[in-house]
């Protein structure tokens, strides 16, 4: 039999109803706080493209889409720090409502460099909605302002995130097999 991308999972730590509840709330939050306002939501690729698309459909705000990716150098399980942008936003952000969308924070310093590059920018404010963190591990002041769960100190991948670019498209997100890493 065809060997499924869920057999790779060990466990799931949270559902994809569990997901979609929180966002649908994470959205709530954000229609009330940007009443009458019209926002540009920034998505950090690859991870957060699967948060923005669901997200975007709770919205009622009137918002705009765009995305950086960025890259940090390291490991594929550990940050440096060292942040390079690969891709730029399309347009100009000066005096404009900004929220940027990240999948996780983890040391928080990807997040914190992306910040200030964007503060720099002048938008007239600049939140940030995270999907998951890792508190153990937040090593510098991340002020997300929008946040979905905080998880252990786990490598989890679903939901937009990745193992080697694979099991970004599962609904859920989880933590791999001990035995999915040894093959690679
Ligand atoms: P930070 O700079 O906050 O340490 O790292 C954030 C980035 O590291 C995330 O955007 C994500 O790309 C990656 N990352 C951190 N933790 C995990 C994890 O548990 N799973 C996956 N797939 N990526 C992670």
């Amino acid at each position: 039999m065809l060997r499924s991308l869920d057999d790779d999972i060990e466990e799931i730590l949270l559902s994809s109803e569990e997901i979609q509840q929180r966002l649908a709330e994470l959205a709530a939050e954000l229609d009330r706080d940007y009443a009458g306002k019209r926002v540009i939501l920034v998505g950090v690729l690859k991870g957060a493209f699967v948060v923005m698309a669901d997200l975007a459909r709770y919205l009622r705000t009137d918002v705009e889409f765009d995305f950086m990716a960025v890259s940090s150098y390291g490991s594929a399980t550990q940050t440096s720090g060292v942040v390079r942008i690969l891709k730029d936003l399309d347009r100009d952000i000066a005096g404009r409502h900004i929220v940027v969308v990240e999948d996780i924070v983890d040391s928080g310093l990807t997040l914190n460099y992306l910040l200030r590059n964007l503060a720099a920018r002048h938008p007239a404010s600049l939140e940030v909605l995270a999907l998951l963190s890792k508190p153990d591990q937040v090593r510098v002041e991340t002020p997300v302002r929008y946040h979905g769960f905080a998880i252990p100190n786990r490598f989890v991948v679903g939901y937009g995130l990745d193992y080697a670019e694979r099991y970004r498209n599962l609904p859920y997100i989880g933590v791999l097999k001990p035995g999915v890493y040894a093959e690679a």
